[in-house]
């Protein structure tokens, strides 16, 4: 079945005489989007009174209204109000409230901008924003400030300034295509961009991140796999965060994705009422991972303007993973992020498992709380390490390109560098010495 009878319920009301054809071709979707409280009330015959009303025609004002068909038909209507996806489509006077500690650009992601379209944060891998647009708003986009002002598709000129940086970038060697929703590209443009991006010698993967076989898997045409098929390595990385999104026309993308041959990915945000549950958070990953698609990062909700009725303690977050780790598949599990506010990228968070170390003893507890020890070697030499390959007698035909300095913890762990600390700029007390001399 690949029209169910709400889907051909909403297409007659947009359409008078609905074509299968129609619903399952995604510009006929984009171009249907509900993107008015009136239309939205027309086609699902819900209601809402005078002051829901105001308060959500407030809401839009400001954080614009877009659902694609297809993901409107993903809704309950009968239990709307609980429905994790019309929490994460319609939003609500909620949204408007903003936190003093809310930002517009949390993860300053303008501020590391090298160029238009770059985000140049990791040694190694930049984010290409390559398209200003989406196939529907999610309510809990970190990219709030930006939902709806500038919906555009860059023109190849536009889009050069960003392969021109990443041509004389030569550390760059993963290229994560984000947006907006790079799907929101025509076939033509996305096949240009891929091979512009694939010529650049140092560049050895790319990856894409897009939100489509969740909000409108019909993007995944034949013609689309055939086009990034040429690419390869091509990752692909989805945002599904409920297991009702994973619906049979879902199902039917991501096979089509999966045997493009393209190693997919999921990105899930853990949101208040929509998926802070460890068992409805085991069944996604458990449906993604029948899907094939292995459950890449689970994130805690940014700080972004408008996203704190979404927002749980980390300590949620945490929970979860308790509840995972041992309990299901490892690679059923994805890995619990907090993307550090003021830029400093994605950190990992978890249970401890360390209890207690001595010289040569670690006291560990596994997920079903036995306490265990484990006996480190007494015989281990550790080699000094002065990141000179060459002398070295490990086998590694390093290139000129890999890291030669160490930076961060690693450099505090490493033998080749004397740093003892990493202070902080402005350091009171390091100031106050100054002054003394
Ligand atoms: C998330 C992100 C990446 C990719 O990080 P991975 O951990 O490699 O997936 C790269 N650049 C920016 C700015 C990001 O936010």
């Amino acid at each position: 079945m690949i029209y169910n009878k709400v889907q051909k319920e909403i297409a007659n009301k947009i359409d008078n005489e609905p074509q299968l054809s129609n619903w399952r071709d995604w510009k006929w979707q984009i171009k249907h989007s509900i993107k008015s409280l009136d239309k939205f009330e027309l086609i699902t015959g819900i209601k809402f009174n005078k002051k829901e009303r105001s308060d959500l025609e407030k809401t839009f004002k400001k954080f614009p209204l877009s659902i694609t068909p297809y993901y409107l038909s993903v809704i309950d209507r009968s239990n709307y109000q609980n429905d994790p996806v019309f929490k994460q489509a319609f939003g609500g006077i909620e949204e408007l409230t903003t936190l003093s500690s809310e930002l517009a650009d949390p993860l300053s992601e303008d501020k590391d901008s090298p160029v238009e379209g770059i985000t140049h944060r990791y040694p190694d891998r930049v984010l290409f924003h390559v398209s200003n647009t989406c196939s529907m708003y999610c309510r809990h986009c970190t990219r709030k400030r930006k939902v709806g002002d500038t919906d555009f598709t860059p023109s190849k000129d536009q889009l050069s300034a960003g392969i021109e940086y990443i041509k004389n970038t030569p550390q760059v060697r993963d290229v994560l295509l984000s947006g907006g929703d790079p799907l929101m590209l025509s076939d033509e443009k996305i096949d240009w961009l891929l091979t512009e991006i694939s010529q650049i010698p140092h560049v050895e993967i790319i990856r894409i991140g897009t939100r489509m076989p969740v909000v409108l898997p019909y993007r995944i045409t034949d013609n689309l796999v055939s086009i990034l098929k040429k690419h390869h390595p091509l990752w692909i990385n989805t945002h599904f965060n409920h297991p009702n999104e994973i619906t049979s026309s879902a199902k039917e993308a991501l096979a089509k994705l999966a045997d493009g041959g393209f190693p997919l990915g999921n990105q899930s945000v853990l949101l208040a009422d929509v998926n802070d549950c460890p068992r409805i958070m085991k069944l996604l990953l458990h449906k993604l991972v029948q899907n094939r698609v292995k459950p890449y990062y689970l994130y805690q909700c940014d700080l972004s303007e408008g996203l704190s009725h979404f927002r749980t303690p980390i300590g949620k977050g945490i929970e979860i993973m308790e509840s995972l780790i041992g309990h299901t598949s490892g690679f059923a599990r994805p890995t619990y992020v907090i993307d550090a506010p003021g830029g400093g990228g994605k950190i990992p968070v978890m249970p401890n498992y360390i209890i207690s170390w001595s010289t040569n003893k670690v006291v560990l507890r596994n997920y079903e709380g036995i306490i265990t020890t484990y006996k480190e070697p007494d015989s281990y030499e550790p080699k000094m390490c002065d990141r000179n390959c060459d002398k070295c007698d490990l086998d590694l035909n390093i290139n000129e390109r890999d890291e030669s300095v160490a930076i961060g913890i690693e450099k505090l762990l490493s033998d080749s560098c004397d740093t003892i600390s990493l202070i902080p700029k402005n350091n009171e007390r390091l100031q106050r010495r100054e002054d003394h001399d």
